[in-house]
Order: structure tokens, then sequence, then C-alpha cells
């Protein structure tokens, strides 16, 4: 049985199972509401090099630790034109990323999801309206999903296999239903808390004190400064000697390895089912 939170370090994490000494300052930063979009600059030990792989439901944080490879995510889109730039800086820099997007929001900007996959950034779900899914009915958990995934298909007839929830909040019910809608679940190793305007040399100097094997970076498409840090983001990971992966390359690395597609061709039945999107309203 799964549940989880975001904890000061940010990350969607097992309850059950968790020292007695976690689970109280668990609750009691969940009691004091100390939970903000993207986290508070998760390090948690990676799942991939402990040989047991990643079990359904249980949400990536971390690649293998023993290869030099790390992977950018960027939350919360497509925001134009900010999106754009930094798909322009991913092109220069020969680099793939993965995006979780926003279902309503890829309504907006259809064109840039399109791009995005057209040039071989992988894209998944950040959930139709950005709700926190532990707050959620089941019926609403899988709203939130189909619309996002509804928006995806319309944008660039792909579909997702990966699922971000907000906050990096999630509970059991939201982990079956992720699993049965074919999701896996991922979180973050390194946030560069870019959701609200900071100078981009402190998103620089976030990021790279935390980087290492294995890390997955969280970045947003919010604000211009994230454009700016991103070329020296990467400039500098690659002269430490990084790879950039994409998160499905990332699971297919994990020991034992995870095997997903990145965005196949979206089946037409999942249309069928789907809630309309803006009927999740916004907290
Ligand atoms: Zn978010």
């Amino acid at each position: 049985m799964l549940s989880s939170d975001t904890t000061a370090r940010g990350c969607a994490v097992r309850w059950f199972g968790m020292p007695w000494v976690r689970r109280s300052v668990a609750m009691l930063l969940l009691c004091c509401g100390a939970v903000g979009c993207a986290g508070l600059g998760p390090n948690l030990p990676g799942r991939g090099g402990s040989g047991r792989g990643l079990p359904l439901g249980e949400a990536l944080q971390q690649g293998n630790p023993r290869r030099r490879e790390i992977a950018l995510t960027i939350d919360d889109g497509p925001h134009d034109p900010i999106a754009r730039q930094l798909l322009d800086i991913l092109r220069v820099e020969d680099v793939r990323a993965t995006f979780f997007v926003v279902g309503k929001r890829v309504r907006e900007h259809p064109g840039v999801v399109a791009r995005m996959v057209n040039e071989g950034h992988e894209v998944g779900s950040h959930t139709a309206t950005h709700r926190r899914l532990d707050t959620l009915s089941e019926v609403m958990i899988r709203a939130q999903l189909l619309g996002c995934e509804a928006a995806v298909a319309a944008a660039c007839g792909r579909r997702m296999n990966l699922l971000r929830p907000p906050g990096a909040r999630y509970n059991a019910a939201t982990a079956r239903i992720a699993e049965e809608g074919g999701y896996r679940l991922v979180g973050w190793t390194v946030a560069a808390k870019d959701f609200v305007e900071v100078p981009s040399d402190l998103i620089v100097d976030r990021v790279l004190a935390s980087a290492s094997n294995g890390s997955i970076i969280l970045l947003h498409d919010d604000y211009p400064e994230t454009v700016t840090a991103l070329p020296r983001i990467i400039r500098a990971l690659k002269r430490q000697g990084y790879q950039f992966v994409t998160i499905s390359e990332m699971l297919g690395r994990l020991s034992p390895p995870v095997r997903v597609e990145p965005n196949p061709e979206a089946p037409p039945a999942r249309s069928m089912t789907l809630a309309e999107p803006g009927t999740v309203a916004e907290p």
C-alpha cells in the first residue's frame, strides 16, 4: 500500500516503512502545509542502483547512480515564449529534455508541444489543471489524467507514459490509477525552485551544487531567468562529463532496467471517455 507526500525534501516518498522519526517529521510538515509546487530541494537516495528496480506505483527520484548522466525536466508549461526559448537552447546544445506539461496550457500552445516531440524531447503529464492529486476523488484523478492526455493527443497525436503529480503529491489511489493508465511516476532529485522569479545565478548555483550521477533536475518554464540559466547549467554539466538523457532513457538504464516507450501514437480509444478539459477548476 502506497501513500506519499511532499516532505522538506520535496519528493514523493514511501509512507509506510519510513522510520517513525521521519514519519513524524513528514507529518509535522504536512500539518504545517509546508508543501510547495516544486518542492524544497530534495536529494533522496536513488532507486536505480538498488538492484530492486522501480516497482510500479513508486516514483522515480533518481537514475542509476553509477552512470554519469543527468535528466533535465521542465514543468508547468508550455508557457510562451519561455518554452520556445528553452527549446531553442536545447537545440543549440543538442540536448534532449523531458517536459511535464499541463493540459490546459497544451491547449493554449499545441504547436509548442508538437515541436517538443518533433525535436526528440519527451513529454509527460503534469495533469489537466495542476491539481494536487491526493486531494481529489478517483473520478477527478482520472479526469486530470485524461484531460491532459486529450490535450497532448490533440496537439501531436501522441500519448504519455510518464506522470509527475503536481507538488509530488500522490496517494494510493493516484498510484493505482496511474498504473492502470500505463504511467510511471516521476519525482526529482534537484529542484531549482525557479517557479518563483529568482536570479539566474541562483538557479545555476542550486542545480550545480546538488547535481550528481543520475540526478533528475527540476526546472520550470515560467520566467526568463530560467532561459538565462539553462545554457550555463548545460555547459557546466557537460564540462563535468555528464550526458543528458530523457526520463525514459534514464528508466532504461536502471538496474534492472524499466522499459518505457516514449510518447507512442495515441490510441483513439483512450479519447472516448475523456472529461471535458476545464471541468476541474484550479485550486
Ligand atoms: Zn508543477
